[in-house]
């Protein structure tokens, strides 16, 4: 990606917590760049509205404005946004997901030496979430029970595609789920890329194919297809290891297996989502790059963020990789019974600040942030979420977290 010595970068702030981590996330960023390409390069931060602060100097939660910047500037970042109540708007953040069809959210999964984790061997983890995001379940298409939309899709059903199954047809609710070939094809495509362009070992299909054949099953088999008809000579995938299994017997299989990655190849396989987060948490080293569907996606994010130190330190970004649009944003809410207080952790912005920084190819200025981290986790110092597990450590405030992990800069 091309972009110049001092690009604009469009920032919203965010509601809560987003004041108190926005400014020390800057700072370090600053900081870091400084320290990598001396006065030759700087971000010019831009900030844009959304939000609570939106509302009350625009009258609008999401101005247009704001999403004109983005289109313009192509990359901007976000701090947390709340959904506001009764104003007809579902979330924000799926707002802006949708307007500028950010289709995969992207969630790098690694853990820092030092920080408490629940599982026995942290250092194994590094994971890379790609998580369908326009699409399935929350693409928002529900009916209330006892609707009178609800009762004309539940006779819809009943008599003209003679669905017998609908216990309680006057009262049910209903969610629909669409999952489109298109749709599942550009995430699965985006996260074989990723994993082709940054040598990685794996991708692994995550769906519930087994109950829901038509959808997550279709998401599997047009994985299968794509990897293997677009990207034959970078991959390989467990439905070819399984085809010549059956052909050839299992010797052959696996001399194929092993031959694909001594050459480098990418394993392309699939597991269903309830063995894939007992797998994650058992046999982390097992998976490496995750593509999956929306819902999914939501519920693996979180458990393997927990497992590196929880959502105040898990960077993510919504991108469509098609044009070019990235977002990058702190993975947590508001955290409105913090806000203010100086208790915030302002990691996961600041990390995904850095997956900015890689995005643009400024290098560099991201491994420095990755260090001086490191070296910050090490020593103890955490804010207040990380404080409580450790053992020995030192309580810091957000700003002074920031300050310390620019101090630890060499
Ligand atoms: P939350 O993430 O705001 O808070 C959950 C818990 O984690 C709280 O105890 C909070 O104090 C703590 N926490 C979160 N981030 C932290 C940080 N950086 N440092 C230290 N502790 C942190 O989730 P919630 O309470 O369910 O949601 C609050 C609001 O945030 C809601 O309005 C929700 O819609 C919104 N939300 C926004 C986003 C987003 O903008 N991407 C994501 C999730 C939730």
């Amino acid at each position: 990606l091309q972009v110049p010595d001092k690009p604009v970068i469009p920032f919203i702030e965010g509601d809560g917590i987003g004041h108190d981590i926005t400014m020390p996330s800057q700072k370090v960023i600053d900081a870091a760049v400084e320290k990598a390409y001396g006065g030759k390069r700087k971000i010019i931060w831009k900030e844009v509205l959304a939000g609570e602060k939106a509302f009350r100097q625009t009258g609008s939660y999401l101005p247009d404005a704001t999403i004109e910047a983005f289109r313009k500037y192509l990359i901007g970042i976000k701090g947390p946004l709340q959904t506001p109540v009764g104003e007809g708007i579902r979330s924000l953040n799926v707002a802006l997901r949708q307007t500028l069809d950010l289709f995969v959210c992207l969630r790098p999964v690694r853990w820092f030496k030092g920080v408490p984790s629940p599982i026995r061997y942290p250092t194994l983890v590094d994971m890379h979430i790609f998580r369908e995001n326009t699409e399935d379940i929350y693409a928002g298409i529900e009916y209330m029970d006892g609707s009178a939309d609800a009762k004309k899709l539940s006779n819809f059903l009943i008599q003209e595609m003679g669905v017998k199954e609908i216990r309680f047809p006057g009262s049910s609710s209903f969610g629909i789920k669409p999952v489109s070939k298109e749709g599942s094809e550009r995430l699965i495509k985006a996260a074989i890329q990723y994993a082709i362009q940054r040598e990685l070992p794996s991708v692994t299909l995550v769906h519930k194919g087994n109950i829901m054949k038509y959808t997550e099953g279709a998401f599997k088999i047009w994985g299968y297809d794509l990897a293997e008809n677009e990207f034959g000579d970078y991959t390989f995938t467990w439905r070819q290891f399984e085809k010549i299994k059956s052909e050839k017997g299992r010797l052959d299989a696996e001399k194929a297996l092993e031959d694909a990655k001594k050459a480098g190849k990418v394993i392309v396989k699939d597991v269903i989502t309830d063995a894939f987060l007992q797998e994650s948490l058992l046999k982390p080293y097992d998976h490496s790059v995750i593509a999956t569907m929306n819902l999914n996606g939501d519920y693996i994010s979180d458990q393997l963020a927990a497992m590196v130190g929880g959502i105040g330190i898990s960077p993510g970004a919504n991108i469509n990789s098609s044009s070019g649009y990235a977002i990058f944003e702190a993975t947590h809410g508001t955290a409105p019974d913090i806000a203010g207080s100086g208790k915030a952790n302002p990691s996961s912005l600041i990390l995904s600040a850095v997956m900015m920084l890689e995005h643009i190819g400024w290098i560099k200025a991201a491994e420095h942030v990755y260090d001086a981290m490191e070296h910050v986790f090490a020593k103890r110092k955490v804010t207040s979420d990380l404080y409580a597990q450790m053992e020995g450590a030192t309580l810091l405030t957000t700003s002074d977290f920031s300050d310390e992990v620019i101090k630890n800069m060499h």
